[in-house]
């Protein structure tokens, strides 16, 4: 009989893209073993990429301290660690791209300025830009952010666990900034030309980022670069439900079964209770054999176990 040809499989790429700014929390733990997990199911590499692109945020030895506590888990990147701080070449390139090709232009507004004139805000992430330095460019001389105008249309796009969602950027964001007025590359811009060049197919984070995808989208069509695939999880929050981070105090996370059984229940996974003391092999054993994204509440956020 003759073998009836099959496509092969699309090689799946995922990682987990931590800022050094504190060590590994429950919250962070949630977002690496879900990446981990969906890539490891489908046979394909799971990458650690250090997103240490912003100095004034970062903590001396976090980095280190995140990369020793996921080992310690036994996640390990399967190719060396990406540092985002010996990525600047590439992001000035695509920077430049985008000047050329999408209209990026420089603003001279701060977030006082934008505030004062009246304008919106979105969530922490400051002021929906009203268009100033667009319709009149900044005098020359002062320093500048650099923002990609938007069009005023709708993006949308499907997550795996959030479902079907939408996003007007012209109305709901505004032209957004890719390089920062202090020289240092925007996350959105970083992590859009990082994601291509390592051929990032599944981005798996927490749903803090699920505001940021459409923007992500934009720029990925802007630099001509493919779209991965979206899942955003919930985020853990204290009782009181603010997200746990650094700034809320989040505690380092301890690396062992316990915890590991906690982010898979906080995941909807239904784990053995026994599980929580069993050696951290055999947890991951069962957690490979029956991760189901299916299972994954369709929540923003959720308390973290106490
Ligand atoms: N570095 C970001 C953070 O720690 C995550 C970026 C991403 O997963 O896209 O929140």
């Amino acid at each position: 009989m003759v073998p009836v040809a099959r496509p092969a499989p699309e090689p799946c790429r995922g990682r987990f893209a931590p800022s050094p700014t504190g060590p590994l929390h429950f919250g962070s733990l949630v977002a690496a073993m879900a990446s981990y997990l969906e890539v490891r199911t489908r046979g394909g590499t799971w990458l650690v990429r250090m997103e240490d692109l912003d100095p004034p945020r970062e903590v001396p030895g976090a980095a280190d301290h995140i990369l020793r506590t996921l080992a310690a888990f036994g996640m390990e990147s399967d190719e060396p660690v990406l540092y985002q701080s010996r990525r600047l070449a590439a992001y000035e390139d695509s920077w430049q791209r985008l000047r050329e090709t999408a209209g990026c232009f420089p603003c001279a507004c701060s977030r006082a300025t934008l505030r004062a004139a009246g304008s919106t805000l979105i969530g922490n992430e400051g002021p929906i830009y009203p268009g100033t330095c667009r319709r009149r460019p900044p005098p020359p001389g002062q320093p500048v952010a650099w923002r990609v105008p938007v069009p005023d249309v709708e993006i949308s796009f499907t997550d795996a666990v959030q479902g079907p969602q939408r996003q007007n950027l012209a109305r709901e964001v505004g032209d957004f900034v890719v390089r920062r007025r202090d020289g240092l590359f925007a996350y959105q811009l970083a992590v859009v030309v990082d994601d291509a060049f390592q051929g990032i197919t599944h981005v798996v984070r927490g749903s803090d980022l699920l505001d940021s995808t459409p923007r992500q989208i934009y720029l990925q069509e802007q630099l001509g670069v493919a779209q991965p695939a979206w899942l955003h999880t919930p985020v853990a929050t204290l009782p009181e439900g603010e997200k746990l981070s650094k700034q809320t105090g989040a505690q380092a996370v301890v690396a062992n079964s316990a915890s590991l059984h906690a982010a898979l229940c906080f995941l909807g996974q239904p784990v053995p209770m026994e599980l929580a003391r069993a050696p951290l092999a055999e947890l991951w054993d069962w957690a490979l054999t029956h991760w189901q994204v299916t299972r994954i509440p369709r929540q923003l956020a959720r308390p973290a176990p106490a």
